[in-house]
């Protein structure tokens, strides 16, 4: 079976009776098979997909069928689908079942979607090569030597080596965009709120977002379409009506873009990157775009604030994995403190155990308004130069990560350089805007080379359409 690389193309194939719904998922069933070393799905759910198969197809031909009939996809581990076991890759919640399934998920089902799996990611979300998982890591299907990038790495590969037409990840600080960027895949995190957080396991939670990751922009579009929108489960969950984005079209509109100048100077930033942001900046001059050097003086912040706000939420967060309600508990607690001392010490990894330290740290009495009070205040500096910026220029510029996908082990035992590999991406998180990053280039290793842009709150819109006329130089 050809590739198909969005749902436009399945449909074609079903309409002129190449292919049918039930073929469709028995091919990514075998590709999921054959594709196993990856490691991306923890689970995948065969027999309730081909019995969906049959019925969807059955609703294909009464021409009753929503609109995602044919989207085969996969879901990250921290994403809740009820009667489905959810781990967040974490031994805590291990042979945990989800009671109600996420606004998220609903909108998919309701539109004829199959969930295909639950696919690995770093450990409730905090990481950003997969490796921090309790169920192992995931290969790059490029190289399997190399990482996918993270949280979101079973996702973005799932979608990499065609084992599911798309998928969905989450986007704390980057884990949608950066394994998009280090498979060579599309990564969409929406504005803060447009996509209702009920269902999707809490990091932190004044940053998370539920984003798709895709083989194209038309398949981000759509299913950001079916997603979004108000949530009485979730009272950050934005009304904001602009939402068909599918049948928004790409106009040939001039764009003033800006780039950020500390980006592209970055001690540690990979040449082969730099010059791909330098040949992308080429091409949208000579499309007649206005592209122009701004500063971003807080950039060197951004990380710290960064991992200051978010390990001070998920340690709040967190809180609620006690061993006593639901997961894993102990089986050598002597009376409820050592119970809910042990079921915490031997559920958590190292790197989820770091960030909770962390974050009680930095709201301890004494430290509050030297550390969390200070990097609100700076959050707040972040998002008015952010707002700044858009007074004047359209989208924000610059690569995904600083490098291409990483060797496995490479920056394992270094969490400062792991930290790095998010430094473009969290602005975004911070400011509360939407973001993208989409394949441009490849390095001299063949491995992808991702490019991020970010837009004003609300414009996913004009960034998606934006991003179909960029020419990818592979
Ligand atoms: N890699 C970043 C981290 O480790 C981002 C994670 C995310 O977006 N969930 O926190």
């Amino acid at each position: 079976m050809e590739r198909f690389k969005s749902l436009s193309e399945i449909k074609n194939a079903f309409a002129n009776g190449s292919t049918d719904l039930e073929k469709l998922v028995d091919f990514y069933l075998n590709r999921i098979e054959e594709k196993k070393h990856l490691n991306a799905f923890l689970e995948v759910w065969a027999d309730e997909a081909k019995l969906s198969a049959k019925k969807i197809q059955q609703k294909i031909n009464d021409g009753t069928a929503g609109k995602l009939a044919g989207m085969v996809i996969g879901i990250k581990d921290n994403i809740c689908y009820k009667g489905h076991k959810v781990s967040a890759s974490s031994k805590i919640l291990s042979n945990f079942t989800s009671l109600y399934s996420a606004t998220a998920v609903e909108k998919l089902l309701a539109e004829d979607a199959i969930i295909i799996g639950r696919l690995n990611c770093d450990e409730f979300a905090m990481g950003s090569s997969n490796e921090n998982s309790a169920f192992g890591n995931v290969l790059n299907d490029v190289d399997n030597s190399r990482v996918p990038g993270g949280s979101s790495g079973g996702a973005a590969v799932a979608v990499q080596a065609n084992l599911c037409l798309a998928a969905l990840g989450s986007d704390t600080g980057g884990s949608v965009r950066q394994p998009a960027a280090l498979t060579g895949t599309f990564g969409l995190k929406p504005t803060y709120g447009r996509i209702s957080r009920w269902g999707l396991i809490a990091y932190a939670s004044s940053f998370d977002i539920i984003g798709p990751i895709t083989q194209s922009i038309e398949d981000s579009k759509l299913l950001l379409e079916v997603m979004a929108g108000k949530d009485e489960y979730d009272a950050t969950s934005s009304s904001n009506k602009n939402i068909e984005y599918s049948k928004q079209v790409s106009e040939n509109k001039k764009f003033r873009f800006a780039v950020i100048k500390e980006a592209i100077e970055l001690d540690g930033i990979n040449s082969e990157v730099k010059s791909a942001t330098e040949d992308l900046i080429e091409q949208l001059k000579k499309d007649g775009h206005l592209v122009e050097m701004v500063s971003v003086p807080e950039l060197s912040a951004m990380i710290p604030v960064y991992y200051t706000l978010t390990t001070a939420e998920a340690s709040s967060n967190l809180s609620r994995f006690t061993g006593m309600h639901y997961g894993y508990r102990t089986k050598n607690g002597k009376d409820l403190e050592s119970t809910i001392r042990k079921s915490r010490s031997e559920g958590f990894g190292a790197e989820v155990k770091r960030r909770i330290m962390l974050g009680t740290f930095v709201l301890s009495v004494g430290y509050y308004d030297a550390y969390y009070t200070k990097a609100q205040k700076v959050r707040r500096l972040v998002a008015n130069r952010t707002a700044k910026i858009f007074e004047q220029y359209d989208f924000i510029l610059s690569p995904t990560s600083p490098s291409t996908a990483f060797k496995i082990g490479e920056k394992s035992n270094d969490p400062m350089a792991m930290y790095l590999a998010d430094i473009f991406c969290v602005h975004a998180n911070i400011a509360g805007i939407p973001a993208l990053s989409f394949p441009f280039a490849n390095d001299s290793n063949n491995l992808p080379i991702g490019m991020q842009l970010m837009a004003n709150h609300f414009e996913e819109s004009k960034l998606l359409s934006m991003v179909e006329n960029i020419r990818p130089i592979l």
